[in-house]
């Protein structure tokens, strides 16, 4: 009787064509859907039934995602629920608001049933993104090592030399793969809000860092007019 909970997924989504396939899909995954139709429906329920992730349809009428996402995200109470964006423009200023907002993952209508699956695997698997990973943490992505405490940076047996920025800023990315994360992020997280910097100044570390990682550079990747992210290697 103590079968594994399927994963609850809360769908906010005001198309109900979508909603359906949508469900459809999920359940068909063996998830468990909680479907609604409003941001603020969605969000009443995400307080009442702590969903396990939320995918959140940015363009809703009354209360819109980015919204409901604001305020889910500011909440400490479910801020750590995984929370996926559903954008119908592909715009990048969209994007940036999403992830500016504390949103883990996002997708672009239209997107495929296998799209959408796959991004909910990976997101839920990944987990809520932790706020910090304490100091001596080792970070390994395939032949890559980063110890963060030893200032100690391996791929395969060859030591590499990097600054303590670059250090810090590649642990960050390769502690969470596959997020995407904007500049100005990256820039107070590894640098400091204080620094009198700009947020092409995240472009400089990066380059540098490629250089000095050789082929393994690839593994830092640039999304176009939203910032950089660590590639999901086979783990
Ligand atoms: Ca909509």
């Amino acid at each position: 009787m103590t079968a594994l909970a399927k994963p609850k997924i809360l769908v906010i989504e005001d198309e109900p064509d979508i909603l359906e396939v949508i469900q459809y899909n999920l359940e068909r995954e063996g998830y468990k859907v909680l479907p609604c139709r409003n941001g603020e429906q969605g969000l009443s329920r995400i307080r009442t039934d702590n969903p396990d992730l939320v995918i959140l349809d940015l363009m809703l009428p009354g209360m819109d995602g980015v919204e409901v996402c604001r305020q889910v995200k500011s909440d400490p109470v479910t801020r750590a629920i995984p929370l996926v964006m559903v954008t119908a423009k592909s715009e990048e200023s969209d994007i940036v608001l999403g992830l500016g907002i504390g949103a883990d993952d996002y997708i672009t209508k239209p997107f495929s049933p296998r799209e959408l699956i796959a991004r909910v695997k990976v997101v839920l698997r990944r987990g809520p993104l932790r706020e910090e990973s304490g100091g001596g943490d080792r970070v390994v992505r395939g032949e890559m090592s980063i110890d963060l405490a030893r200032h100690e940076l391996r791929i395969g047996d060859r030591l590499i030399t990097v600054t303590p920025t670059e250090m810090r800023l590649l642990h960050f990315l390769a502690s969470h793969p596959g997020r995407v994360f904007p500049r100005s992020h990256l820039l107070s997280r590894v640098i400091g809000e204080d620094a009198v910097v700009t947020d092409r100044n995240i472009d400089v570390h990066v380059r540098s860092l490629r250089q000095k990682l050789g082929d393994a550079g690839n593994l830092i990747e640039t999304v176009r007019g939203v910032g950089y992210r660590f590639a999901e290697v086979g783990r």
